[in-house]
């Protein structure tokens, strides 16, 4: 059995002029927290709907434990959370999760031990018999987690979990993913709340305008963009070249300097470079990046939604998501 649980090669997709995800190579394995990260319109769903064949690729391919994700048992080992969902509004949660697993195949006595254990674990026990209409937004994102849930799959995805949730429900979401990464379930995490990604995924893509522009694990993502200021009491031509070379993006405000290094490793070398630049020390401060100050050093503040190839034709402009 392959350890690769999501693999793609060169996947495409074109809505008509507009390329909505290009030439997407990706492998993802068994047991990964993986997140997927990108401002409004970059491709995010577009490219989960492929891999789970509700999307049919303009160019490459889709593997999901190495088969096609249209095979009906790879479907079986999967959960999906849409980031739009619609579901029953008449049915009871007890029904629609019923429901739900029926299409799943599960058997009765199976869902009579599943669904109040999930429904207790979303903090749905209460509403067991009550109608979705009458639920709030956040309720249903919490049946919609369950239902993602409820065939114990192998792989889940996750688009906008904590959407609509309040800062319990995320906590509760958070619990969730770190309790399925102990079962050794693989998650694909679509999300804006980059402080949860920061917190639970072990590797991210960045994907701009349709294109991965970085794929890095969060370790090093965090570990590797360290600032550093530093305040000395003169900042002499000489020390300012010999900063250039071992930092990036060096900013002088007239008494104080900032700058970016690729490893807290080289604190001692700059203190070591101040002394010898015969310059008396006052501040040399390290402080990891955030996951959201990351993201837009390398995403940017300009406003992006895709790419387009220039050829006119009016493609399929009804696909979307669920
Ligand atoms: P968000 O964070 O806002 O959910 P996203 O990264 O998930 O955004 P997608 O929904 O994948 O972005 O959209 C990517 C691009 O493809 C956007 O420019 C969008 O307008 C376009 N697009 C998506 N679905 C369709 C469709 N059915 N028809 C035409 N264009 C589409």
């Amino acid at each position: 059995m392959t350890d690769l649980v999501i693999e793609t090669n060169q996947l495409r997709k074109e809505y008509g002029p507009k390329v909505a995800v290009k030439d997407l190579t990706l492998q993802v394995s068994r047991g990964e927290v993986f997140g997927f990260l990108g401002p409004n319109g970059a491709g995010k769903s577009t490219t989960v709907n492929m891999l789970l064949s509700l999307a049919h690729p303009t160019g490459g391919d889709v593997k999901l434990f190495g088969q096609n994700p249209a095979n009906p048992q790879v479907r079986a080992k999967i959960g999906f959370l849409p980031e739009h969902f619609r579901f029953h509004e008449w049915l009871r949660a007890t029904e629609f999760l019923t429901f739900q697993g029926k299409l799943y195949g599960m058997s009765p006595a199976a869902l009579k031990e599943r669904i109040p254990q999930l429904l207790n674990l979303v903090g749905l026990a209460d509403s067991a018999d009550l109608r979705l209409g009458k639920f709030s937004k956040g309720m249903l994102q919490r049946i919609g987690l369950a239902q993602a849930m409820l065939n114990r799959p192998d792989l889940i995805f996750l688009d906008e979990p904590t959407s609509g949730l309040d800062p319990l429900g995320r906590r509760l979401v958070r619990q969730i993913i770190h309790q399925l990464k102990t079962e050794g379930t693989t998650i694909f995490l679509n999300s804006h709340f980059l402080s949860e990604v920061e917190i639970t995924c072990d590797r991210v893509a960045f994907i701009k305008a349709g294109q991965v522009v970085r794929l890095d694990t969060m370790a090093s993502l965090l570990h590797q963009t360290t600032e550093i200021k530093l305040r000395v009491d003169a900042f002499k031509p000489e020390l300012l070249t010999a900063l250039e070379k071992i930092g990036s993006q060096l900013q002088f405000d007239g008494s104080s300097l900032t700058m970016l290094v690729g490893d807290q490793e080289i604190v001692p070398t700059i203190a070591q470079l101040v002394f010898e630049h015969g310059t008396k020390l006052y501040q040399l401060s390290p402080r990891e990046k955030s996951l959201e100050e990351i993201f837009i050093s390398i995403i940017g503040t300009d406003g992006v939604n895709g790419v387009d190839t220039g050829e006119a034709d009016p493609g399929e402009t009804h696909e979307r998501s669920t």
